[in-house]
């Protein structure tokens, strides 16, 4: 029998429903068996085979990550099993190994990437753009809010898009990062592509 798959978004703050909408949109068009579960406390993520962490504000959710005592239990769960995990946002931030100028930002540590928070500006400055994601067949709408940039990606983590010289998607193994916002379109093809990381 083929495994029923239970994908969490981290449900502490921000665009949580509109990721576990769209995921559950990827799930039923690619005829997966699974279900789409938010994510409040530290064991809820034994029972996940993948992580989704929204867009918010990655001050607030490094917080209660670390209140919940959440912050560790990740890491570990990433580090030794492997865990899939797309942040997109301020989950990029989260992922991040270092972020300038960090007003001690307790991020995770466990991406190569270099982060800067809000690069593009603040709210009114955000914007919506066709960027070309490597292995996509057509440009895909990114959402673009208050968005960081990764500034750098080192060793074997890999850069998937680019606006000019700014890279604003990228992985690393069982790790994607996107400094937009996939769950504000219709289009599942970030969620598709995560999916077939798990
Ligand atoms: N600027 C926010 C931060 O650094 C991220 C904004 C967002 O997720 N839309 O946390």
């Amino acid at each position: 029998m083929v495994k029923e798959l239970t994908i969490g978004v981290l449900g502490i703050q921000g665009a949580v429903s509109e990721h576990i909408n769209l995921m559950e949109k990827t799930l039923h068009s690619t005829k997966t068996s699974g279900k789409v579960i938010p994510i409040k406390n530290k064991e809820q993520l034994d029972e996940i085979d993948a992580l989704i962490i929204p867009g918010g504000e990655s001050t607030t959710i490094t917080k209660i990550l670390n209140s919940t005592l959440m912050h560790y239990k990740l890491i570990n769960k990433i580090k030794k099993d492997n865990l899939p995990v797309m942040g997109t946002c301020a989950g990029c931030v989260v992922l991040a190994s270092e972020i300038v100028n960090n007003n001690n930002l307790n991020i995770l540590s466990v991406m190569n990437i270099k982060v800067k928070r809000n690069a593009f500006g603040r709210q009114k400055e955000s914007f919506e753009k066709q960027i070309d994601i490597k292995g996509f067949s057509k440009p895909f709408n990114a959402v673009f809010i208050r968005a960081p940039i990764i500034e750098r990606v080192w060793d074997d983590c890999r850069i998937l898009s680019k606006i000019d010289k700014k890279i604003v998607m990228a992985k690393q193994d069982n790790l994607l990062a996107l400094s937009f916002h996939p769950e504000l379109t219709d289009d599942i093809r970030i969620h598709k592509f995560f999916l077939n990381m798990i």
